[in-house]
C-alpha cells in the first residue's frame, strides 16, 4: 500500500502563529507515526494579500520548529491551469453561472430579503447568496460579461446536490460539536458558493480539492474552522470524480479571551516568540504537544 500523504497548507498573507504551529506539528507527527509523507502547499491565489516575504518566513519558521517536508513545494499561483480545467468540467455539467452583484449590492439584497424574516446564513455566519443571477438568460450573461463588469462564478448548489446525494466523510478528529466517525455532508447550507472570479479562475474551495487530489493527499489534518467547509469539498470531489481523503479536524488554539488567534496579533507569532527566547520545545509545550 502506498504510504499515507499529509499536507500543511498555509496562506502567505501574514506570519505564522501558535495555531499554525499546532496544525503543522500535528501533521508532521501524524505523518511520522503513520510512516507517511508530509507535503507543504503554499495557498497563494489571493495575489492582493499574499507576499513573497511571508512565504520565505513560512519556510524559516517551520524549519525552526523542526518540521521537514517533501519537496517540491506546490505553490497554487503556479497551477491556475489545473483549477481552470476543473472549473470547465463543472461548467460542462451546467453547474456554474456568473453573478454580477458587487458586495454592496449583495448586502442590499440581503437587507431587502430580511424585511420578510431572517435570511439564511452559511456555517461561517455569512448570508447565503441572495441573488437570482442563475436565471439570467444566456444572452444577457454574455452581454454583461462583454460589457466588462466584474463577476463571480458560482456553483448552482441545488443542481449540484441533485446530481450527488448521500455524501459523507470519515472524521478521524472532531468537529466543533463533537462530530466524529461518519459525518453526513450538508453542502446545501453554503448556498451558491463562489468557485472563481473574473480575474482568477479559482477559489479556496476549488483549489484545495483539486490540489489534494493531484497531490494524492490521503489524510487532511486541519483546524475545526474548516470542518463545515468539508461538506463543500466532498461535493466538489464527487462532482469532479476525485478520491475521498480522510479528515482529521483539530481544535483551535485560542487566546486568553477565547478568541481565535490572528496573524496580526504579535504576542502569539512564532517570530516574536523566537525573538523573545522561546525554543521549539517550548512552542510544542505551549500548544499541548510537549
Ligand atoms: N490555506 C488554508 C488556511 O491557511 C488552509 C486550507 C486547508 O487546510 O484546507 O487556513
Amino acid at each position: 500500500m502506498a504510504p499515507p500523504v499529509f499536507r500543511f497548507a498555509p496562506s502567505p498573507n501574514g506570519h505564522l502563529h501558535l495555531g499554525h504551529a499546532y496544525s503543522a506539528l500535528l501533521n508532521f507527527d501524524r505523518a511520522r507515526e503513520a510512516g507517511g509523507r508530509l507535503l507543504l502547499r503554499i495557498e497563494d491565489i489571493d495575489a492582493t494579500r499574499c507576499r513573497p516575504e511571508y512565504e520565505a518566513a513560512i519556510y524559516e519558521d517551520l524549519g525552526w520548529l523542526g518540521i521537514a517536508w517533501d519537496t517540491p513545494v506546490r505553490r497554487q499561483s503556479e497551477h491556475l491551469a489545473d483549477y481552470r480545467a476543473a472549473l470547465e468540467k463543472l461548467a460542462a455539467l451546467g453547474l456554474v453561472y456568473p453573478a454580477f452583484e458587487s458586495r454592496a449590492e449583495i448586502a442590499r439584497l440581503v437587507a431587502g430579503r430580511e424585511a420578510d424574516g431572517p435570511w439564511p446564513r452559511d456555517p461561517d455566519g455569512a448570508p447565503v447568496y441572495p441573488g437570482d443571477a442563475k436565471s439570467l438568460p444566456v444572452s444577457e450573461r454574455s452581454r454583461l460579461i462583454d460589457s466588462g463588469l466584474p463577476y463571480a462564478l458560482r456553483l448552482d448548489m441545488a443542481a449540484a446536490c441533485r446530481r450527488v446525494s448521500g455524501l459523507t466523510w470519515n472524521e478521524l478528529g472532531e468537529g466543533p460539536d463533537g462530530e466524529r466517525g461518519l459525518v453526513v455532508a450538508r453542502p446545501e447550507a453554503w448556498g451558491d458558493v463562489i468557485l472563481a472570479r473574473k480575474e482568477i479562475p479559482t477559489s479556496y474551495h476549488l483549489s484545495v480539492v483539486v490540489d489534494d487530489a493531484l497531490q494524492g493527499v490521503s489524510e487532511i489534518v486541519r483546524g475545526q474552522d474548516l470542518f463545515h467547509a468539508t461538506s463543500v469539498h466532498r461535493l466538489l470531489q464527487a462532482l469532479l470524480g476525485l478520491p475521498e481523503p480522510a479528515y482529521r479536524h483539530h481544535t483551535l488554539i485560542r487566546d486568553a479571551d477565547g478568541r481565535k488567534l490572528s496573524k496580526s496579533d504579535r504576542s502569539t507569532g512564532l517570530r516574536e516568540l523566537r525573538a523573545a527566547g522561546s525554543s521549539p520545545a517550548g512552542v510544542r509545550k505551549a500548544v499541548g504537544l510537549g
